[in-house]
């Protein structure tokens, strides 16, 4: 047994330096014995990504397929053809859709799963309108109510993505899109529904939001006091 000569650790058989303050280690009457049991790992362990994509992909398809299969089943055997069978798979495809988008893809999984998700949710609010014989709807509130929400959606992760936007920016931008998706809603809405260009409501969702926005900007800009904050209420 030796011990260090710089810092006094306890040495053990197999090491040629000193694992705490790296002296080299020189000591006649006990050489060095490379076949000892190294006391400390000579590689680093590499974690894997614990979640298992296709296990997920498989359980979220089972779970979901089953009722999918019974209700078609059933609607077929006791009913006129399907009809509210298509309601069911619909809406079941369409959680699917959510739940497996984002594990489709290696490589800008987020913008590409916001686009998804939102053709799947447009087939299938266009299926309730074509079954449902509610015509009217689809094309004038639905389509751009969720493609004005689908490419706002997309600008912010786009930007975050890019790190554009960063830390409180982030935050500010939701706001911003928030408002202006309100916007946009409103008008809309009051489109559909009066036939003209009208904003109401929304304004009174800009005003605050826009505030909200521009206090985080703020904010990042002056990052202390962001850490006064953090320090007075001990974050
Ligand atoms: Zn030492």
């Amino acid at each position: 047994m030796s011990y260090c000569v710089n810092c006094g650790v306890k040495l053990n058989h197999n090491v040629s330096s000193c694992p705490l303050c790296g002296v080299e280690i020189i000591n006649p009457a006990d050489p060095i014995d490379q076949t000892a049991e190294k006391i400390f790992p000579q590689s680093r362990d590499v974690h894997k990504d614990s979640f298992d994509k296709s296990l997920w992909i498989k359980m979220v398809t089972t779970v979901l397929g089953l009722p999918m299969l019974l209700s078609i089943t059933i609607n077929t055997i006791f009913g006129n053809g399907l009809n509210w069978s298509l309601y069911v798979t619909g809406t079941l495809g369409i959680i699917w859709v959510w739940l497996v988008s984002p594990f489709l893809f290696k490589r800008s999984f987020m913008a590409r799963s916001v686009v998804i998700d939102a053709v799947f949710l447009l087939g299938f609010l266009y299926l309730i309108e074509y079954l449902s014989h509610s015509q009217g709807w689809f094309f004038s509130l639905a389509f751009p109510i969720i493609g004005t929400f689908t490419i706002l959606l997309l600008i912010i992760v786009i930007l975050i993505k890019r790190k554009i936007l960063k830390e409180l920016h982030i935050v500010a931008s939701i706001f911003l899109g928030i408002g202006i998706f309100c916007v946009i809603l409103n008008g809309i809405i009051n489109f559909h529904a009066l036939r003209m260009l009208k904003l109401d409501w929304s304004l009174l969702v800009l005003i605050p939001f826009t505030a909200f926005a521009l206090i985080a900007a703020l904010l990042q800009q002056r990052r202390w006091i962001v850490e006064e904050l953090k320090h007075w209420f001990h974050v």
